[in-house]
């Protein structure tokens, strides 16, 4: 995507498109490092949602005038922008749900509901996040089916020696996620895929924490189901995507019941519209859409080589610098990361720390980070976390450490 003749765009033009950052909380510069929470917006994703409400406005699909044709070419041109950005095979692998929890939902729902049999077992790691935990469990409680958990080491990545106790004839699932928000963890998928494909197994990956950060191919990963939600890549909230394999969506029952999910409606008997408006009830969220698709224009636009450059920048300044900060513990601690970083304080309440910070302008997260099992495994109630973006400086990460340095002085 990115050639190397590209000149690379300076923090200061970066930081130009991004109008949030720039602001004071009090008499501090804003440095927001919470962006495995949520990214910022650039001007280009508000631009095309403002553009769509003062132009484009109308329902999409049926209409005949031209606003709505508008507005269904504009939704519909999103799909392909996410189906060549995931490079699925076919657009019509690309179902929008409102977001990563949702799109797990929707499996759990569908074809979990339709696939699984009492006693099958679904495979999950100690690191996912509670969304992709929890709709496993309701589902197993409903259809008897068991959740087997790969163990995370004290580095904070997948026990890979486990995996062949874990996974077997009876494994229908493995659901696991493709980067940790709570540790940054870039997880090894072709070693659980390669065993799913052993056991005819299906694959589901939460890619919330990944799209952001490198190329995601869908067919390379070689996996049945991928979801992320938008407001993670610098689009907007409530918008997110399942891809499916098409022959799994074209046989997954579908979930919720309206308008456009369907062929035809009768007393006598009712049926379904194809994938993925089978999986689209009702009127979508037309804007987000068309806001992820700016989404995708943006990170296109700056280039997997200078997001990939700038992030492993930050991870590695600050890293070192937290490392030289006495009693200071990073939880996460892989070669293979993304831009984030765990860690708690020794003696000191995360939550404490995160309120000094925030008292000098520094927005970062604190608590259990949707991943209680994870902490439960380190013996500890969760972190602090620092998240970091393209649009984030050198200059920031100083700014954050010697903050974070003068309120362990003051909380200790
Ligand atoms: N999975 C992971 C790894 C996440 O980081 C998150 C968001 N923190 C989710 C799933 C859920 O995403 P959403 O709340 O957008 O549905």
């Amino acid at each position: 995507m990115t050639s190397t003749d590209t000149p690379r765009i300076t923090d200061a033009e970066l930081r130009a498109q991004f109008p949030l950052l720039h602001q004071k909380l009090g008499r501090y510069d804003l440095v927001y490092l919470d962006n495995a929470a949520t990214t910022q917006k650039p001007q280009s994703v508000i631009d095309a949602i403002a553009h769509y409400y003062t132009r484009d406005n109308a329902n999409i699909h049926r209409g005949v005038h031209q606003i709505a044709t508008r507005a269904t070419e504009a939704f519909e041109a999103s799909r392909e922008k996410v189906q060549r950005f995931l490079n699925a095979a076919h657009k019509e692998e690309i179902v929008f749900t409102s977001g990563t929890t949702d799109a797990i939902n929707l499996v759990a729902q569908t074809w979990g509901r339709a696939d699984l049999m009492p006693g099958d077992e679904i495979v999950v790691s100690e690191m996912e996040h509670h969304s992709n935990i929890v709709p496993w469990q309701m589902l197993a409680q409903e259809k008897g089916a068991v959740i087997k958990v790969i163990p995370v080491t004290a580095t904070g990545e997948w026990n890979i020696e486990a995996l062949d106790a874990l996974i077997g004839s009876r494994t229908k699932l493995i659901a696991v996620n493709h980067v940790s928000n709570a540790l940054g963890t870039i997880n090894p998928l072709h070693e659980v895929v390669s065993r799913a494909r052993e056991v005819g197994a299906c694959v589901l990956l939460d890619g919330a924490q990944a799209v952001s950060h490198f190329p995601v191919d869908v067919q390379a990963l070689d996996c049945d189901f991928y979801c992320f939600s938008a407001h993670k890549l610098y689009g907007p909230t409530g918008i997110g995507v399942l891809y499916g394999r098409r022959q799994l969506l074209e046989t997954m029952p579908p979930w919720r019941g309206g308008g456009e999910m369907i062929d035809r409606v009768s007393f006598s008997g009712t049926t379904y519209n194809k994938p993925p408006y089978k999986f689209e009830a009702g009127t979508p969220h037309i804007e987000g859409v068309i806001g992820l698709g700016a989404a995708v224009d943006f990170v296109q636009s700056l280039g997997w080589d200078a997001i990939h450059q700038r992030e492993n920048e930050l991870l590695h300044a600050a890293t070192e610098r937290l490392l030289r900060i006495d009693g200071l513990k990073i939880y996460g601690t892989s070669s293979r990361k993304v831009g984030v970083i765990s860690f708690l304080a020794e003696g000191i309440h995360p939550y404490d720390l995160g309120t000094l910070l925030d008292n000098q302008g520094i927005a970062v997260r604190t608590g259990h980070h949707c991943t209680q099992p994870l902490w439960e495994r380190f013996g500890i109630p969760g972190t602090v976390r620092a998240s970091f973006a393209p649009y984030n400086t050198i200059q920031e990460v100083d700014t954050f450490v010697s903050a974070l340095e003068k309120s362990i002085d003051m909380l200790r």
